[in-house]
């Protein structure tokens, strides 16, 4: 092998070692290599290009989700770079694969490469045609990521419909881990103070009065990704409507939020889902988040399901 390399250097003096042997590290992407086939959605932080990654320029490329953060101003954001250290420590059949990293002009522009998840975001993908076991199948392998998250000590804190990516009609998993914290041994909550921009009506109620956010309020986010789903991400039942009809104008929505869940008001149970699951409902919007349910005992709620 070393022959080999040798007499290609003497022929090709102009052609690096670097260049004629593969990458020793495959987690490195390298931008030329990659190239754009499509936008694949866009949050509040990123945006998502499905592109072809073929080193070898022989047509044996892969198809590989390439995240960018929105407006990098010359430099990397430091929960940018956390973002893709959690992706990276991560590994369960429910959440996205991490691939590994681009990186530009020196190292202030990375890019996040994930494995391509083909149908998209569940809010996307549920129409009125899917069924309810499919729902409560989906329902159940987001508690499934959620529990293997939490055991790793992460608060998800953005847990929703748009976040949750379908890989085929049996199998979905858990997206975007942009607001992600860790919570250390000993310690209950994280918190955080943050603007106009957070997801508030995913929010548990000490989210929104208090700034803490602990595994109990991804419990709540997920009663409520739990209607997005039963809803089937209908846009006239979103989340975001259901409060607006119980909400006046000229008001600070978090204030109303507040105000309104104090009242005890909450979403309404969709139609069609069975008694079991409005009861989980209820019980994930619990305003004591100590007498939520863990994902553990949703995995086994949803078990016992009957439809
Ligand atoms: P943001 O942090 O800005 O919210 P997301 O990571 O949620 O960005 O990605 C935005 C959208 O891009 C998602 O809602 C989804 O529609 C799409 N998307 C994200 N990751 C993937 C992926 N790996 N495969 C396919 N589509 C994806
Ligand atoms: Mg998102």
């Amino acid at each position: 092998r070393t022959v080999l390399r040798e007499l290609t250097e003497i022929k090709n003096p102009d052609i690096s070692p670097i260049e004629t042997l593969p990458d020793v590290n495959p987690n490195v992407f390298h931008k030329r290599h990659l190239k754009k086939i499509r936008d694949l959605g866009e949050g509040y932080f990123g945006t998502v290009t499905l592109c072809l990654y073929e080193p070898t320029n022989d047509g044996t490329g892969e198809q590989v989700a390439v995240k960018a953060l929105k407006e990098v101003k010359g430099q990397t954001s430091e929960s940018w770079i956390k973002e893709i250290d959690i992706l990276k420590s991560l590994d369960h059949s429910n959440i996205v694969k991490y691939k590994g990293c681009c990186t530009e002009m020196g190292e202030s522009v990375v890019q996040l490469i994930m494995e391509y998840v083909p149908l998209g975001s569940l809010r996307d993908y549920l129409t009125k045609r899917n069924g309810l076991p499919q729902c409560i199948m989906f329902a159940q392998q987001i508690c499934e990521g959620m529990e293997y998250l939490h055991q790793k000590r992460f608060v998800h804190r953005d847990l929703a419909a748009r976040n949750v990516l379908v890989e085929n009609e049996n199998l979905v998993k858990i997206g975007d881990f942009g607001l992600t914290k860790y919570i250390p041994e000993g310690e209950i909550y994280y918190r955080v103070r943050e603007d106009g921009v957070s997801p508030v009506y995913w929010y548990a109620i000490e989210c929104l009065r208090e700034g803490k956010f602990s595994f109990s309020s991804d419990v709540w986010a997920f009663g409520v990704t739990l209607y997005e789903i039963l809803t089937r991400c209908d846009p006239r039942q979103s989340p975001r409507d259901k409060f607006a009809e119980k909400m006046e104008a000229n008001k600070e929505p978090t204030l109303v939020i507040i105000e309104l869940l104090e009242r005890n008001f909450r979403l309404p149970c969709p139609k069609d889902a069975p008694h079991e699951v409005k009861m989980v409902m209820e019980q994930c919007w619990n305003a004591d988040p100590a007498k939520r349910p863990t994902f553990e005992q949703l995995i086994g709620r949803f078990k016992d399901i009957r439809f």
